[in-house]
């Protein structure tokens, strides 16, 4: 017998390192896969901490980031417990899902907290919260933008009112060293996601975005890696002292502009540009080149990601801004 697990995943002795493969005994839809896992067990006590990547298949900086860190951690140096699972969508990657999980093509970012006999997706998030994620102190989930998105750096997190698990949640954010936040308030806009549900549990939790469009570009992934390195040793799980990283600038919100028509999209603004509410910011024009529609910046801001396939549905995502108006 293991002397310690973590749900269903057996941690290794103290001091070292495993690598493996776990799954969700006793459903045969979740059975049919095997995730991969790296588990650090430090020599001394400390946090348990979560790095998770991949719940969108194809954001690859995180998934990489969180395999390089999970493979170069030094056991000597970790207090506590690192445990890495760098692929939630398993039954995307290879698939290359934008967005979904094709066993029920729904946003695993969108179920949390999920539902012991829901879909496929909603049972995933039930598990994975319950046996996993909620033994843990903190948990960081490593996005990019997708494979249709081009994003500049930003953190995400959730406030949840418990003033002790926010100043945790802020010093996590803090340490990673991007240049934007943004900070959802309790009754989020968009519901569901692991980094907030699991921050309503009393994880302190947080999400960070780095590269995207399927690339692997060395720069984004090393982004990771020295966020996520900077948080270990900022929060005590990770020996070394912090760097001094300057805050993210908060936005006021986060504003998602979608297509009011099909059609092709020329966009007229590139990520990490300052907009002001009206300003042009791509145009939408029918298969003959007609011109369908103007879109404009629905708020003043930064534009945090933009969506880099033309090809736009009606109520296609577009983009999204975050606010920094008054
Ligand atoms: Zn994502």
């Amino acid at each position: 017998m293991p002397d310690q697990v973590i749900g269903p995943i057996a941690l290794p002795k103290a001091g070292s390192r495993a690598t493996g493969e776990f799954t969700f005994s006793g459903d045969a839809g979740l059975e049919k896969y095997r995730w991969p896992f790296i588990a650090i067990r430090g020599a001394s006590d400390g946090p348990t901490v979560l790095i998770t990547a991949g719940i969108h298949a194809a954001e690859y900086t995180g998934i990489e980031a969180a395999i390089r860190i999970g493979r170069t951690l030094d056991p000597t140096q970790v207090r506590g417990t690192v445990l890495v699972i760098p692929l939630l969508n398993r039954p995307g990657f290879y698939e290359r899902s934008i967005y979904v999980n094709p066993e029920d093509n729904d946003n695993l970012n969108r179920l949390f907290p999920g539902r012991a006999d829901g879909t496929w997706g909603e049972r995933f998030a039930h598990r994975l919260l319950t046996e996993i994620v909620t033994t843990c102190d903190s948990a960081i989930d490593l996005h990019a933008g997708d494979l249709i998105e081009e994003l500049t750096p930003f953190v995400i997190y959730r406030q949840t009112g418990d003033a002790a698990l926010d100043a945790r949640i802020t010093q996590m954010a803090n340490a990673y060293g991007a240049r934007w936040a943004v900070r959802s308030a309790p009754t989020g806009e968009r519901p569901g996601s692991l980094y907030a549900v699991a921050s309503l549990n009393g994880v302190a939790s947080m999400l960070a975005e780095s590269g995207g469009r399927g690339l692997l570009i060395e720069a984004d992934v090393a982004r990771h890696v020295k966020g996520v390195t900077n948080i270990l040793r900022s929060i005590g799980a990770l020996a070394g002292v912090p760097d001094l990283v300057k805050p993210p600038t908060v936005v006021n919100s986060f504003d998602w502009l979608r297509s009011p028509v099909e059609g092709i999209f020329h966009p007229r603004v590139a990520v990490g540009h300052m907009v002001k509410k009206g300003d042009v910011v791509g145009e939408l024009v029918d298969l003959v080149g007609e011109p369908l529609a103007t879109m404009h910046a629905q708020t003043s801001g930064v534009l945090l990601f933009i969506v880099t396939s033309p090809a736009i549905k009606k109520d296609g995502l577009l983009l999204a801004i975050g606010g920094l108006d008054g």
